[in-house]
């Protein structure tokens, strides 16, 4: 079987294609060689190789060295020298290299072929320095991976012998230097493993191979495997070639380039390169390298054909490329090319602009965009040059970079704000009571709680920067004060969080608002003109309705009617509505309240101007908006003119063990339908209003929790006597959709059914997951990063819908639903909505449209796009 590709003299056994069994590096190598790209020639030993290396118990089944032989000898024809020659040797790389880049977590060998002998033969001929350095960081590389001597004992003698000499860099070392230090490294090779250095080359070159393919089981590649999701049964290639020499003299040189900014995308040729070194010197940092600029000086016609080569590379591979190079003797050699990793920012701008250069189609360029890096875009970051003190990391729950004073209750939060200042609101979670202190605050930080939990939702809602689930902090409201491992952070103390990452960062971090360019409108619009999803957004207040429509939301998919309710001059009404002895003392809690809902729904109506608004009904349950410690209820009371006892006594009596399987949704309404009625005028008053002042509007009253279909028809029957009442006698009359919410199982299950009073279905995921995985959405955080990190489940199922379950409630409920009414309406409402792969899940079920947090519509926008793209819309 073929196990070793060889590529060289313009001839390659592989091709980019090849990377699942040539590695990205070996099959760009073999790529390269074809154009007739300068490349050392060399071969690679193909990623199957890499598990029966492990298999055999650590030895190369005899064909694959058969194979490496024969090919080496192509080598050795091309470059004109044998391996092995104690006059001139011929020098090679061991390189590894796996199909998904993986950079700096594999091991590679430089300059193998060398022993005692024939260091003195290439000293002869290509001088003294250049001989030593080259010996002397074979030994270092080769006894730091090959045979495990622990790097630090080289780098120390290094240390060492520059100090002696007083020397500055490693270039200021002569000849007679590093011949000594070489000596020392020979003889720290010896005393860490009791034995010589291995002087055949051809043992030290099946060293280094097998070295190279155990680098893929290391813990740092098994931890980056993990992160990114490279499966382990992938293995790495190795690539064995023909070494060139950066370090050579003055007119050498190595370095790395990108085609493209891959910071900014700018079209500009990019990188930095040192003179007289070896390409990992660029990397390791020991010396500062030169921008390129400065290259077309030194050495202006390798510089020129580097650029030529360039550009030659993207244009072949369509995308910017990051590539290694080096220069011996003023000739020009590639080493390494590959798709370069970029910003989000560079991401977008790249991919427009190879668009309008017309070397990728629109539609390409649609797919290029990450989604879900989309919204770091439209959130202020953390500088990335400013120095940061991490002390903590919590779960990065919304994006985005919050800087501001400690505060730890959301009446604090407020009041400070309104004086000017920039808060930071601490919690050890949060409650819908402290909305408002959300609301002013710059950012939310929760000691508890997931990605799903109150914080995380309504944060990501207000598009707020939030991390949750901090485990490290050590919060006492009492004396105002927290610890976070050894340090005491105390109200008033600046604080910084990152919600991109989950960091908890000492002090104030400067940050930076990214510029939405030209650029992302351009793509957004290429990705509007491919998708059939829609895309709504879940929004409260006029004011985040406005911000979604700027991110091109096409309606509110949701937007909940109680967090309306927490503002202080109207909570007590709605604490009245609650207490209320008799239905007729609520309703006259109820008629101080509708003109306030009014209000709010008008604001809403006018911000969404001609877009269908979704608004839910009363969801949860009464106790949440109560007062709970003897003093708020004592207060309570003599607002409300009543007996403190009295008081007591009801909030008791309204509270549940099982809050969330209780009292709330549509079961309120059935107890209360004044208050469902009262909402209902609220809605259908405004929006009346708004259109008799000219301005279209197109509302949909959703009813939530219902898991009955005689639950839907009974409220049903009330929103709609309600509705005709109101209309009775305008002019204007808007009638408004009536729809049901799907988020309890038996609803998806029993659909079809429900749908028959139904105009519309929207799928409330969160609380399907909750419901239908009996996963607490407030609790299970505690526990499910460790079935995340186990590989039990891929991903947190309140992320990422979970497709054979819930998505399976999802799919049966659609089908049900349109099968008794073809023309229903289909939604989701649940953070899902946000995420990219459950809504290429929505267009794959071919739901009508999704509805996100306003920050994540444009990720929802692309994800769609893509979704259609890639031929994932319903068949
Ligand atoms: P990594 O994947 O960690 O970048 P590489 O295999 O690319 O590892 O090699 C590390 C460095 O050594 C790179 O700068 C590369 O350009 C350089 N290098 C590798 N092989 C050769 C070679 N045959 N001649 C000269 N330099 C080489
Ligand atoms: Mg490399
Ligand atoms: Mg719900």
């Amino acid at each position: 079987m073929k196990r070793v590709y060889f590529f060289g003299d313009g001839r390659a056994d592989g091709r980019a294609g090849m990377a699942e069994i040539l590695g990205g590096k070996g099959a760009n190598l073999a790529e390269m060689t074809r154009l007739g790209v300068p490349v050392p020639p060399g071969f690679t030993i193909s990623t199957p190789v890499c598990a029966a290396y492990a298999t055999g118990r650590g030895r190369l089944p005899p064909d694959v060295k058969r194979q490496a032989l024969a090919a080496l000898r192509r080598v050795e024809r091309s470059m004109g020298a044998r391996f092995g020659d104690p006059e001139a040797p011929l020098l090679v790389s061991v390189r590894s290299g796996a199909r998904a880049s993986m950079p700096g977590m594999l091991d590679t060998v430089l300059n193998l072929g060398l022993n005692d002998r024939s260091v003195r033969g290439l000293a002869a001929r290509a001088g003294a320095r250049f001989a030593y350095d080259s010996y002397r960081r074979f030994i270092q590389m080769y006894g730091d991976i090959v045979l495990g001597v622990p790097l630090e004992r080289f780098e120390s003698r290094l240390e060492q012998a520059k100090e002696v000499r007083g020397a500055a860099l490693d270039t200021d070392l002569d000849a007679e230097i590093l011949q000594t230090l070489v000596g020392e490294y020979l003889e720290l090779v010896r005393e860490h493993t009791g034995r010589r250095l291995p002087q055949d080359p051809l043992r030290q070159l099946w060293g280094a191979v097998g070295a190279v393919f155990r680098s893929w089981k290391n813990p740092r590649a098994a931890t980056y495997r993990r992160l990114h999701g490279i499966p382990e049964s992938w293995g790495t290639a190795v690539n064995v070639q023909a070494m060139v020499f950066g370090n050579m003299g003055d007119d050498c040189a190595t370095g790395v380039a990108f085609t493209r900014d891959p910071s900014t995308g700018e079209r500009v040729f990019f990188g930095e390169y040192l003179p007289n070194a070896q390409g990992e010197d660029v990397v390791a940092g020991l010396r500062t390298p030169q921008p390129l600029d400065r290259l077309a000086e030194e050495m202006p016609a390798a510089y020129r054909e580097l650029v030529r080569i360039q550009a030659r590379l993207e244009r072949h591979y369509r995308d910017m490329q990051d590539i290694e190079f080096t220069i011996q003797q003023g000739r020009l050699w590639l080493l390494q090319t590959r798709t370069g990793k970029r910003t989000v920012q560079a991401a977008v701008r790249i991919a427009v602009d190879l668009a309008r250069e017309r070397r990728i189609t629109r539609d390409e360029a649609v797919c290029r965009v990450d989604p879900a890096s989309l919204e770091q875009l439209l959130h202020p970051a953390l500088d990335p040059h400013a120095p940061r003190q991490v002390v903590a990391r919590g779960l990065p729950a919304s994006p985005g970079a919050a800087v501001g004073s400690v505060v730890f209750s959301a009446d604090e939060a407020e009041a400070r704000a309104r004086t000017g200042e920039k808060v930071l609101l601490v919690r050890m979670e949060t409650s819908p009571e402290d909305i408002h202190g959300m609301h002013a605050a710059q950012g939310i930080l929760t000691a508890r709680g997931g990605m799903t939990s109150h914080a995380a939702v309504v944060a990501r809602g207000m598009g707020k920067c939030c991390v949750t689930g901090c485990g490290a902090l050590e919060i006492d409201y009492a004396a105002r004060c927290m610890r976070i491992g050894e340090h005491v952070v105390r109200d008033g103390d600046p604080l910084t969080v990152d919600g991109s990452s989950g960091e908890v960062i000492l002090g104030r971090v400067p940050t930076v608002t990214p510029e939405l360019g030209g650029a992302f409108t351009e793509l957004m619009r290429w990705a509007d003109r491919a998708r059939r999803l829609r895309v709504r957004t879940n929004a409260d207040t006029p004011q985040d309705a406005k911000v979604a429509r700027q991110f091109g939301a096409e309606g509110i998919g949701l937007c909940r009617t109680e967090h309306m309710f927490f503002e202080p001059r109207r909570i007590l009404a709605v604490r009245e509505m609650i207490l209320a002895a008799d239905r007729a003392e609520r309703e006259g809690a109820l008629r101080k309240l509708l003109p306030i809902q009014r209000g709010d729904f008008a604001g809403i109506f006018r911000a969404m101007e001609g877009l269908p608004v979704t608004i839910r009904l009363l969801d949860p349950p009464l106790h949440e908006f109560l007062p709970h410690d003897g003093d708020e209820i004592r207060e309570l009371a003599r607002a409300l003119g009543r007996d403190a006892a009295e008081v007591r006594a009801k909030v008791d009596a309204i509270r549940e063990f099982n809050p969330m399987l209780g009292h709330r949704g549509c079961r309120l309404g059935i107890s209360f339908p004044e208050i469902y009625r009262m909402q209902t005028r609220a809605i259908v008053e405004a929006a009346c209003e708004v259109a008799e002042s000219g301005v279209r509007v197109e509302p949909e009253i959703m009813i939530p929790l219902v898991s009955h279909v005689r639950e839907l028809e009974v409220l049903r029957g009330h929103v709609e006597d309600e509705v005709r009442e109101v209309l009775r006698g305008r002019r204007v009359r808007v009638r408004p959709r009536i729809g049901s919410m799907i988020e309890v199982p038996r609803a998806a299950l029993t659909a079809g059914e429900i749908a028959r009073f139904a105009d519309f279905f929207s799928f409330g995921t969160n609380d399907l997951t909750q419901m239908g995985y009996a996963l607490s959405r407030d609790d299970a955080g505690k526990f499910l990063g460790t079935y995340v990190e186990q590989g039990i489940l891929e991903a947190d199922p309140f992320v990422s819908i979970d497709e054979a379950g819930i998505g399976e409630l999802v799919r049966i409920g659609v089908e049900q639903g349109r099968a008794t009414r073809p023309e229903l309406q289909v939604g989701i409402c649940g953070e899902h909505g946000g995420d990219p792969r459950s809504v290429r899940f929505c267009a794959r079920l071919g739901l009508d449209y999704v509805s996100c947090s306003p920050f994540r519509v444009p990720v929802a926008r692309l994800a769609a796009a893509q979704a259609a793209l890639l031929g994932e819309g319903p068949a």
